[in-house]
C-alpha cells in the first residue's frame, strides 16, 4: 500500500472517540460514530469514523462499512433537518494527495450554502471552533428528526449527458466498461473521466441523491465501495484515493441521479478539481482497457 499517509499522534480521532480530548458527538453506533469537526468550513459540518482505528475504507470489516454508512446517512439526514443546507457534499480521501489530514479513515458530511463562501483550504488553515458551541451545533443535528428531510434539489441536466445514467446494462456490457454488479448498483470506467481507472457506481433505479437509499441500497452501496476501493488499490497502488458524491447543485452535482466517484491519484499525474459540467469524454478503448484491468483485481 502506498499511500502518502498523514502522520499525527495520537491520532486526533481515537482521542475524541474515547472522551481523552473533548469532541462533540452526534451519534454513535457499535462500530462508528459521527462527531462535530472541531475545523468546520461550513455550519453543520460533521465527521464520520469506524471507532477501530483503521486508515482506509478498504480497511473496514464489512460490519464496520455497515456501521458506517448507517451512521453516515442518518447524520447527513438530520443535518438537514437541522440546518437546511443547499446542498451537501460528502467523501471520504485517503492519502495526503487526496487530502487526507487525519491517518484515521472518516467520512466529512460538508454543508454548503448559496449565502456563503465555501472554503477549500486545507484543514490546517481552517479556524478551529470551540468545543461547547460545537456541542449545541450536535444537539440541534441530534434532535432534528431525520425522517422529515423533504430535499428538493433543481438540475439542469443536459439530456444527453443523461443518457451516461439511464443506459441499459445491455450496452453496458456491450461497450465493456461494466465493472461488477451488486444487487441495487453497478459500477462502470467513468465515461468522463478525472484520471485512469476511475470508476463511478450508479443505482439501478433512478434516486436523485443518496439521502433516498433505503437501509439495504445504502449498505449494498457501502459494500460495493469497499470492494472496488481494494481492487483499484492492488491495480493501481495510488498515492491516494477519495470517495465521494455530492448532493444539490451547489455542491456540484450534475444530473438528476446519484453518482458515486472513486478517484485515484497518482504520483506523476498532477490533479485538478474539474466540476463534472467540464470534463471531456474518454476514448472507449481506454474505459475498456481500464475496466478489463480492475475487473482482474477484484476479489470474488
Ligand atoms: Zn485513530
Amino acid at each position: 500500500m502506498a499511500y502518502e499517509k498523514p502522520e499525527r499522534f495520537p491520532c486526533p480521532f481515537c482521542e475524541c472517540n474515547t472522551g481523552r480530548i473533548p469532541s462533540a458527538i452526534v451519534f454513535e453506533s457499535e462500530h462508528a460514530i459521527s462527531f462535530m469537526a472541531v475545523n468546520r468550513r461550513s455550519t453543520g459540518a460533521v465527521l464520520v469514523t469506524p471507532k477501530r482505528h483503521v486508515e482506509q475504507i478498504s480497511d473496514l470489516t464489512p460490519a464496520e462499512s455497515l456501521d458506517v454508512m448507517e451512521i453516515l446517512q442518518k447524520t447527513a439526514k438530520s443535518v438537514y433537518s437541522a440546518y437546511g443546507p443547499d446542498a451537501i457534499h460528502s467523501f471520504c480521501n485517503a492519502g495526503i494527495r487526496a487530502g487526507q489530514s487525519v491517518c484515521h479513515m472518516h467520512f466529512q458530511i460538508q454543508t454548503r450554502f448559496n449565502s456563503k463562501e465555501y472554503s477549500f483550504a486545507p484543514s490546517i488553515d481552517i479556524p478551529w471552533i470551540a468545543v461547547d458551541e460545537l456541542r449545541q451545533n450536535a444537539e440541534r443535528i441530534k434532535s432534528a428528526a431525520p425522517d422529515l428531510v423533504e430535499y428538493q434539489p433543481k438540475f439542469t441536466t443536459p439530456d444527453a449527458k443523461m443518457e451516461e445514467f439511464t443506459s441499459p446494462m445491455t450496452r453496458l456490457k456491450e461497450d465493456g466498461v461494466l465493472i461488477s454488479e451488486s444487487e441495487h448498483f453497478y459500477a462502470v470506467t467513468a465515461e468522463y473521466s478525472r484520471v485512469k481507472g476511475a470508476i463511478v457506481i450508479l443505482p439501478k433505479r433512478q434516486v436523485s441523491n443518496y439521502l433516498e437509499l433505503s437501509v439495504e441500497e445504502s449498505n449494498d452501496l457501502m459494500l460495493h465501495v469497499r470492494k472496488l476501493a481494494r481492487a483499484t488499490e492492488k491495480a493501481y497502488d495510488p498515492i491516494g484515493l477519495s470517495v465521494w458524491w455530492e448532493t444539490g447543485t451547489e455542491a456540484d452535482q450534475f444530473f438528476d441521479h446519484l453518482v458515486v466517484e472513486i478517484t485515484p491519484y497518482f504520483e506523476d499525474i498532477e490533479y485538478k478539481y474539474q466540476p463534472r459540467s467540464e470534463l471531456t469524454q474518454t476514448p472507449l478503448e481506454h474505459r475498456q482497457s481500464w475496466t478489463q484491468h480492475i475487473i482482474k483485481h477484484l476479489e470474488p
